[in-house]
């Protein structure tokens, strides 16, 4: 009865603490001891703690005793029940914490747990009593029970623990992450206007002075523009990366066919001048996400799929969408260079890129825009080699809108 009193107990109880002190009443109740306690062994210090008492003064919670002047300590070293009836009169027991409250019989039961002992769990009573043998055997089993609730309270509390410290762990670690955005958001930012006024006067020198600067001179000066040109675009870049992470983006509804509309729009002087053929297959649906991250994420891949051709071949570009129960993936396929296998992770990286500069400028932020933007619209991007052909399909899943009707994508003429 008792035993499944305890189970029913450590299973409702609102906390360790109340748990251990239910454990208790209920045996004091059931054997009529007017005290009992759990001491739990640390074997590094050699001591036993009360962890919890029933019957005893509150002030006795965590006291301490060396397992080597306390009964308590007999059981934990032998492994064996302590019987004393007459504990008052053990004049080498005078550090027990139990003599102290005038204790006359005493009996201690080593917890046991995988084969160690973990403490011990003690009745007592002020008056000498003979307590009888089947509830000595009783209580030494009911000893191990106790101690493997406990086992599993203290590796329960110390999971809990782990995880508390985890998580927060991972929430310092996010909003460290975030300062440093804002950190460079702003470097990067207030870095645009020294490096306008550079370029302003190194127009100025060509166009006032020109005339009377050497080749060389004039030389320099255009470089210098040319440079601050490409540090403007870096900046951009790096600030559209920075202000994708810590921007507020509401998803709702978009027309897939708007969002090619307008990433085409945007990069319409490149499509004509590399003569693009760019196409839509099939019809497009409708996503949850927001148009201009969209847009942006988009022309990105466009922008890419134009760039990183074979020289001399016409970039071809198909576009087309599919649907699962979850998402709607929209393919982005060129016929570009390929991606080397095993690096298909790495250029949704910041700064990587697999080609250095030459006809095919960049900053390498491009496709990290592409992923941060994708991830903080619930989505995500990947890229695929083209089976049995040249290229690339770049690849974006996102979140789909229930019950959407699609929309026929017609490139705009101009
Ligand atoms: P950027 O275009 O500025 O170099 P990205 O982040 O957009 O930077 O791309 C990173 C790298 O991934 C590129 O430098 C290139 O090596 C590779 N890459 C991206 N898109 C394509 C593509 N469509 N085909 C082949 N390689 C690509």
């Amino acid at each position: 009865m008792t035993l499944y009193r305890i189970s029913e107990v450590t299973l409702t109880a609102s906390s360790t603490e109340r748990a251990y002190q239910d454990i208790l009443e209920e045996l004091c109740k059931a054997t009529a001891f007017p005290i009992a306690a759990i001491l739990r062994f640390d074997p590094e210090r050699d001591r036993l703690v009360v962890t919890a008492a029933w019957g005893l003064p509150t002030d006795v919670a965590r006291v301490e005793m060396q397992v080597h002047d306390s009964l308590a300590g007999v059981a934990v070293r032998t492994g064996q029940p302590v019987a004393e009836f007459n504990a008052g009169a053990r004049r080498e027991m005078a550090n027990d914490l139990l003599h102290d409250l005038g204790i006359q019989t005493y009996l201690a039961f080593p917890m046991v747990v995988s084969q160690e002992v973990a403490g011990t769990l003690i009745f007592a009573h002020t008056q000498a009593m003979e307590p009888d043998r089947r509830l000595v055997r009783w209580a030494e089993s009911l000893a191990n029970g106790v101690a493997q609730f406990i086992d599993r309270v203290t590796a329960h509390e110390e999971l809990k623990e782990s995880e508390q410290g985890y998580r927060r762990l991972a929430e310092e670690l996010q909003q460290a992450n975030l300062e440093l955005e804002r950190f460079a958001y702003s470097v990067s930012h207030d870095l645009r206007a020294p490096l306008r006024t550079m370029q302003g006067f190194a127009h100025a020198l060509i166009q006032n002075f020109g005339d009377r600067l050497p080749g060389k001179a004039r030389d320099y000066a255009q470089r210098i523009i040319a440079s601050g040109q490409m540090s403007e675009i870096l900046i951009r870049d790096l600030l559209a990366y920075s202000r994708l992470s810590f921007e507020d983006l509401e998803l709702q509804p978009v027309a897939l066919t708007k969002v090619v509309e307008a990433a085409c729009e945007q990069l319409e002087g490149d499509l004509k001048e590399t003569n693009t053929d760019l196409a839509v297959e099939g019809d497009l649906p409708q996503v949850l996400g927001q148009t201009t991250p969209l847009v942006q994420v988009l022309a990105n891949l466009i922008s890419n799929a134009i760039k990183f051709v074979p020289v001399g071949r016409r970039p071809r570009i198909r576009i087309r969408a599919e649907e699962n129960d979850r998402w709607v993936r929209l393919w982005v396929q060129d016929n570009g260079i390929g991606i080397p296998t095993g690096q298909e992770d790495r250029i949704f990286r910041v700064f990587e890129r697999l080609t250095e500069g030459g006809a095919r400028p960049g900053t390498g932020i491009g496709l990290a825009i592409v992923r941060r933007g994708m991830e903080r619209m619930s989505g995500r991007a990947g890229v695929e080699a083209v089976k049995g052909g040249e290229g690339s399909a770049f690849w974006l899943d996102i979140p789909r809108v229930e019950g959407a009707s699609k929309g026929a994508w017609r490139r705009k003429k101009s």
